[in-house]
């Protein structure tokens, strides 16, 4: 890249934040375009605004010499072409050109890559990447070939490596990226003002957009990163700001419950409600009588009953003749959470309907006419149930359940959207008040202490060594005994949603004794209707091990389940690991999870060993990783507004919300541009 002069057409004012300036960008048509919007891109600014995953070091050459002692690893070797042999076994081939350099010759294997067999002349150079194995002697499987369109990168270089989304590889990006940078950086204008800049050591606009997909050092590419996510954090800001601004005069409709009915409605539960549970309906009954909106936040564990409340509030909706939402961030979770309260809301008398992406367009349609004549009291479904064909005839409260899951920018948007609705927002991740106050503005906090009765502990073992070995024997006693159990397979990063490890596992796991006991796979690649199918197959019992990725992290409630394996725990972070266990010991039995997982996470593994309460827990990962995370301000997949960063700090958000609320003008600036992430 020789960041010259603008290829194509000259670049138009309000391009840069047009939907038209992406299609000006070279290998993007209507089709890629859309995938981008789609991918929450919607202009050429939001492209420049992508904050890499991470960077890549280019690599030094290894000496042949040097490679060929060590098997099995993955490094870069550069050579000259001395010989090649083609072989062909019925449908597979092999390549192997003989590589040679001043410390000695090595073997570089390509398979099944017939179409390089011409590819190669003698004495040529090489570089390339692979890893080291042993074929009669030590060779290279050949991995990464640099060519002359298509280099490794320089030795010490960086790269930046986009998460890939909606279909859009991470070199395709970069790409796109680059070329948006040497037609659109110079446009960007700095918005703060350079006094604050300066206090918070950021570079301008423009320069830290050049040197966050150019990078030149880490340091200035570390700042570079902190000023793009300044920008997601002042349009934010911006939004919340309106939003505190704005409610002031918002009106919601008021639903009176008297304590009469508030008890009438507590007994459709199969279950005493606790103490935490009644206070917290208490505490809601009062909200929900008043016109001015309720926006409120319950906070508790796993497994402390959160769900209870937002159904009580629902019921207490639906007794005043308004209507009710109940979102959930996945589809998984909508489908379970209507299933497992058909019962209640059956002897409340309220029929409920699912309102998910996956449903037939018949289906679809007669919902959306039930919903928006009144007919329907009760919705279930993700936050789809806030997209333009769903209208509702008279919605007087939404439940968001497992707020943080859905990202600030995404609830920030749902509260707008539904700014004259009562709120209840429920999460299981406590963050600290400070940040609570900046990121939710006027949210009220309700915490929920105490857990249901009769639930027995879960015990939480780090398997190491022998123990390993003796996994599999203990879990199928543990099945034959009629225990339920989960087997997860997290997902890897945003290019692999996990599937296929998931897969593999399965499909291992059918050939050892534990398969007579049933075995299920669910994940995220799955049809809605399919992964229900599945799913429903392990609540009746009929199969009694389930193999999964995360998407049962959040909600699925099966009492029998005993025992959650949780393989690869060391990429899966404290707080998501115990959203995990909170799927066992939701019966009266002990309950286990095993964890397998490198030794590299051991901190981590450990504290989850000796402690099952989530605030602790929570408290523990914000020490320990910063603000970012733990706030939701990382999201589960591609996030545009490049808010899953970790070096989003609290100095930029306090600074974000100051410098909105101090200036008018810079607010309006912000908020007529729009959230660059993906419409909820
Ligand atoms: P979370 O707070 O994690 O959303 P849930 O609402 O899913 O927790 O509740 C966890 C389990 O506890 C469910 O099986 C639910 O039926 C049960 N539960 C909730 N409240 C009570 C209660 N008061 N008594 C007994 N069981 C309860
Ligand atoms: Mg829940």
């Amino acid at each position: 890249m020789n960041g010259s002069a603008v290829r194509g057409r000259a670049v138009t004012d309000g391009e840069l934040d047009s939907p038209q300036g992406l299609l000006a960008l070279p290998g993007v048509g209507p089709a890629r375009a859309a995938r981008l919007a789609a991918a929450g891109i919607a202009t050429p600014r939001a492209l420049l605004m992508l904050v890499p995953l991470r960077l890549e070091r280019g690599e030094p050459a290894v000496a042949l010499s040097a490679a060929r002692e060590r098997p099995g690893a993955v490094l870069r070797v550069a050579g000259q072409v001395s010989s090649w042999r083609f072989s062909r076994f019925g449908r597979r081939s092999l390549l192997r050109v003989a590589l040679a350099d001043a410390t000695g010759a090595m073997d570089v294997l390509f398979f099944n890559q017939p179409w390089l067999r011409e590819r190669f002349h003698k004495g040529e150079h090489l570089d390339l990447r692979g890893r080291v194995v042993d074929s009669g002697g030590a060779a290279l499987v050949a991995l990464q070939l640099g060519t002359q369109a298509c280099p490794l990168p320089p030795e010490g270089s960086l790269t930046p490596v986009y998460a890939a989304s909606a279909g859009l590889s991470p070199a395709f990006l970069r790409h796109l990226v680059r070329a948006a940078v040497e037609r659109h950086a110079a446009q960007l204008d700095e918005p703060m003002a350079a006094q604050q800049r300066a206090r918070l050591e950021l570079p301008t606009l423009c320069e830290a957009v050049r040197e966050l997909h150019l990078p030149s050092s880490l340091p200035a590419h570390t700042a570079a990163r902190r000023r793009v996510v300044m920008e997601a954090l002042l349009g934010l800001q911006a939004r919340l700001a309106r939003r505190r601004l704005g409610s002031r005069d918002a009106r919601a409709p008021t639903l009176a419950v008297d304590p009469q009915r508030r008890d009438e409605l507590a007994r459709c539960f199969p279950f005493e409600l606790t103490l935490g549970q009644r206070a917290a309906i208490e505490t809601l009954r009062a909200d929900l009588a008043r016109a001015v909106p309720m926006r409120r936040l319950l906070q508790g564990d796993v497994g402390s009953g959160k769900t209870a409340v937002g159904a009580w509030a629902c019921l207490a909706a639906a007794s005043c003749g308004a209507q009710a939402a109940f979102m959930a961030p996945t589809e998984l979770l909508a489908e379970q959470h209507l299933a497992s309260l058909s019962a209640l809301l059956e002897r409340a008398g309220v029929r409920p309907v699912l309102l998910t992406g996956s449903l037939t367009s018949s289906a679809r349609r007669a919902a959306l006419e039930a919903v928006g004549a009144g007919a329907v009291r009760l919705v279930f479904g993700t936050h789809a149930l806030f997209s333009e064909d769903v209208r509702f005839a008279r919605l007087a409260l939404t439940v968001i359940d497992e707020q943080q899951r859905f990202g600030v920018a995404q609830r920030s948007r749902l509260l707008e959207k539904g700014r004259d609705v009562h709120a209840l927002l429920m999460t299981a991740t406590p963050i600290p008040r400070s940040l609570a106050l900046t990121l939710y503005g006027d949210l009220d906090v309700t915490l929920l202490r105490e857990k249901p009765p009769g639930r027995g502990a879960v015990r939480t073992r780090w398997l190491r060594g022998s123990e390993r070995a003796r996994l599999l024997a203990g879990l199928e006693q543990r099945l034959a005994q009629g225990i339920q159990a989960y087997w997860v397979v997290p997902r890897i990063d945003a290019e692999d949603s996990g599937a296929q490890g998931a897969e593999q596992r399965f499909e291992r796991l059918l050939r050892t004794p534990l398969a007579r006991h049933g075995l299920e796979l669910v994940h995220g690649r799955q049809s809605a209707e399919e992964r229900g199918r599945r799913l429903e197959r392990f609540r009746r019992g009929e199969a009694r091990l389930l193999v999964a990725t995360t998407v049962i992290e959040v909600g699925v409630d099966v009492p029998r389940a005993g025992v959650m394996v949780v393989e690869e725990a060391h990429r899966l972070g404290l707080a998501q690991l115990h959203q995990l266990r909170g799927r066992v010991g939701r019966g009266a039995g002990e309950a286990w999870c095993l964890l397998l997982g490198a030794r590299s996470a051991a901190e981590r593994l450990e504290l989850l060993e000796r402690c099952d309460d989530g605030f602790q827990i929570a408290e523990e990962d914000l020490r320990r990783r910063g603000m970012g995370d733990l706030a939701g301000l990382r999201q589960a997949g591609a996030n545009a507004e490049g808010l899953d960063e970790l070096e989003c700090d609290l100095d930029l958000l306090l600074a974000a919300r100051d410098a909105v609320h101090g200036d008018e003008a810079l607010r309006e600036l912000y908020l007529s541009r729009g959230p660059s992430a993906p419409e909820g």
